[in-house]
């Protein structure tokens, strides 16, 4: 009978025990043995490794974090480590690897498929979305809930004081969560990677916005959608220099790892439970290398290298929708 292993590594995403749930229970059907390392490829690396059984999935679904626990790992991006990790898969007679994370948690998992001969299979689970080769990455939606319902209240206190707010929220490097976020809490200015072009432009615009809207209405309340990593100086710098130009106190808001976690939302459910049931259907084939995801709801898989090597875009018409929101005359 075949052995399979889960990981889940990098960022920790909410869902991310719905897919080990999903795995598992589809592995069972089929009779393999299931092994989970904890976390992420530490476990790979000590041979810390438990029994996951279909009862100890039970309430799973809906819990956020991951029963695996989740790290970062530097010994494993050496050479060493590498060896080490597939010495002890051999060892254990593992065949089938899945590597629940993100994209830096691909590029270990594309490594260690140079050197183990077993098959290695990525499932998307990180917040930020940014995986190339998936639509949307397990934990994602959930994200995006969170942060519309912590602006949705940010909103309010800025509404009733006349104030202008500055909510930072995560991405890593890629705007989806903050454009997501911007859109559906109906923020009225949003910062994105994509779309950054230097500080002071970005300054003249928000001041020219805000001070538009004074004139025509008093005072009023104004929020903003910072996505981190985009201000060179962060967002204090940002808060101090908006503040000046624009005579107004800002307040910072930084949602942080909140974001992280939480019960998931369905979509987030559902996702991992399609890509986990697909993903455990590949054991039998000689698909290795892989991550699977989906494309226009469909299940797909995409080679590991794809996954950060190809772009991925954030989506044409939500830009141009939140940049037509952004206009004064919808304000
Ligand atoms: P998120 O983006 O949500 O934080 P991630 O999977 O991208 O998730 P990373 O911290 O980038 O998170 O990567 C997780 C782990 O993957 C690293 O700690 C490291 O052990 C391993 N890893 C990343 N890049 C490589 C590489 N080039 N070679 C070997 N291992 C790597």
């Amino acid at each position: 009978t075949k052995h399979i292993a889960i990981l889940t590594s990098g960022g920790d995403a909410p869902g991310m025990n719905a897919c080990i749930r999903a795995i598992v229970i589809a592995a069972d059907r089929l009779g393999y043995q299931i092994s989970g390392y904890l976390r992420g490829y530490n476990g790979l690396l000590d041979d810390q490794r438990i029994t996951l059984t279909c009862e100890r999935m039970h309430n799973l679904l809906q819990q956020g974090g991951t029963i695996l626990h989740s790290a970062r790992c530097k010994a494993f991006t050496t050479e060493q480590g590498l060896k080490k990790a597939a010495d002890n898969l051999t060892k254990s007679n593992v065949d089938t690897l899945f590597v629940i994370g993100g994209d830096g948690s691909f590029r270990g998992a594309h490594a260690l498929g140079q050197i183990w001969e077993g098959q290695i299979i990525g499932l998307p689970g990180t917040i930020d979305n940014d995986v190339a080769g998936t639509d949307a990455t397990i934990g994602y939606y959930t994200a995006i809930e969170t942060a519309v319902s912590s602006i949705d209240k940010v909103r309010d206190t800025a509404d009733a004081f006349d104030r202008v707010f500055m909510v930072e929220v995560m991405g890593r490097h890629a705007g989806f969560l903050a454009l997501s976020a911007a859109l559906a809490s109906a923020s009225d200015y949003v910062i994105l990677p994509e779309r950054f072009s230097n500080e002071a432009d970005t300054l003249t615009q928000i001041c020219t916005q805000i001070q538009q809207r004074q004139a025509k209405r008093g005072p009023v309340s104004y929020v903003i959608v910072l996505a981190e990593n985009v201000w060179p100086g962060g967002i204090n710098d940002l808060c101090v220099r908006l503040a000046s130009q624009s005579n107004m106190e800002v307040k910072p808001v930084i949602l942080g790892h909140v974001q992280r976690g939480g019960s998931p939302v369905s979509q987030d459910r559902l996702l991992a439970v399609q890509l986990g049931t697909y993903a455990v259907t590949l054991v039998e084939t000689s698909t290795s290398g892989v991550m699977v995801g989906t494309y226009e709801d469909k299940a797909v898989t995409v080679p590991l290298p794809q996954t950060w090597e190809d772009a991925k875009p954030l989506p044409d018409d939500a830009v141009t929708t939140m940049m037509t929101l952004m206009n004064e005359r919808y304000r």
